[in-house]
């Protein structure tokens, strides 16, 4: 940036430096935040259309701030992964998710988000390993979702952690896909047993050829190789019957439901009769 001369007003350093220093702030607060006990996770439903049932849910993250209430983790992941406090947020999730999952009947898993670097830590492994057995829950109920920038830029650490927490029975899913690099060569680097499409495919889908024809070859490749697909997004019933149409495996998205409590949950596979 230009050095401001005597007399210059610089609108732009002037709002860099409050964008900055709010980020400081936020920080601050993230730091404490797990202790004050303001995290929380909200629950999404998977829901298989072939069985027409809920066959799970995925775990995502809320923080209630005592002053600028609900920050969307669009806000405060990229910053706990900045700082290093992924680690220790990542643990809590993991936990938070497990502990949630041992109330729930035993046919449904719960999918847990994680960051690239939280496989830096070699720790995580035994974080899930003890999450789990605290939880007295089968490790094949839980599932973790990775992206396919992560497998990019850290496969060198996290493969052998994912192929550790495989063995152990644990479920990987990838997430977003179609929006990184090459996707189709990361389906051979691990064994997933779930792609999740990215939800700009499945919104503009009914809209643009094209993407209904990603949309298909992906659901059909994915058949080819024994992997489930997941429609992430999904908010119309025009989406839904399409979905059907081409056999996808599982949608989630706000027709379905949006993220809810944890203690709604049961009370969602009960009311929506969909088990
Ligand atoms: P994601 O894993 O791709 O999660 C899907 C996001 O789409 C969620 O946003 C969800 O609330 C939203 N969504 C679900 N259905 C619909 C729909 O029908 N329409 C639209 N427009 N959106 C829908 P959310 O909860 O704000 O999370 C954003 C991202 O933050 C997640 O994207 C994930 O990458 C990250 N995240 C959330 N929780 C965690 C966590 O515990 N750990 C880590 N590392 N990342 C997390
Ligand atoms: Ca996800
Ligand atoms: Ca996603
Ligand atoms: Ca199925």
């Amino acid at each position: 940036a230009k050095k401001a001369g005597p007399g210059t007003v610089c609108f732009f350093e002037v709002s860099d430096d409050r964008v900055s220093r709010d980020r400081k702030a936020l920080q601050a607060d993230l730091e404490g935040a797990i202790a004050r006990e303001e995290l929380f996770l909200v629950f999404q439903p998977f829901l298989d259309l072939g069985a027409n049932r809920i066959t799970g849910f995925e775990a995502l993250l809320r923080w209630q701030h005592p002053q600028r209430g609900l920050v969307p983790p669009s806000e405060f992941i990229g910053i706990a992964e900045e700082t290093g406090l992924i680690h220790e947020i990542g643990e809590w999730v993991v936990r938070r998710a497990c502990a949630t999952l041992s109330d729930w009947p035993d046919d449904i898993r719960v999918a847990v988000n994680f960051s690239a670097a939280q496989f830096h830590n070699t720790g995580i492994l035994q974080t899930i390993v003890q999450a789990l057995a605290d939880a007295k829950v089968s490790p094949s109920r839980l599932e973790i979702e990775i992206t396919e920038s992560m497998l990019l830029s850290k496969y060198g650490s996290a493969g052998p952690i994912l192929n550790a927490l495989l063995e152990l029975g644990v479920t990987v899913a990838l997430d977003d896909f179609g929006t990184g690099f090459s996707s189709l060569t990361y389906l051979r680097k691990l064994p997933f047993s779930r792609i999740k499409i990215d939800q700009s495919f499945i919104r503009d889908m009914l809209v643009q050829p094209d993407c209904a024809a990603i949309v298909k070859s992906v659901i059909s490749l994915a058949r080819d190789l024994n992997i489930d697909v997941v429609a992430e997004g999904v908010e119309t019933a025009d989406q839904l019957e399409y979905l059907r149409q081409i056999s996808c495996d599982e949608v989630q998205g706000y027709l379905i439901s949006r993220p809810v409590a944890a203690d709604a949950v049961l009370k969602l596979l009960d009311t929506k009769k969909l088990r």
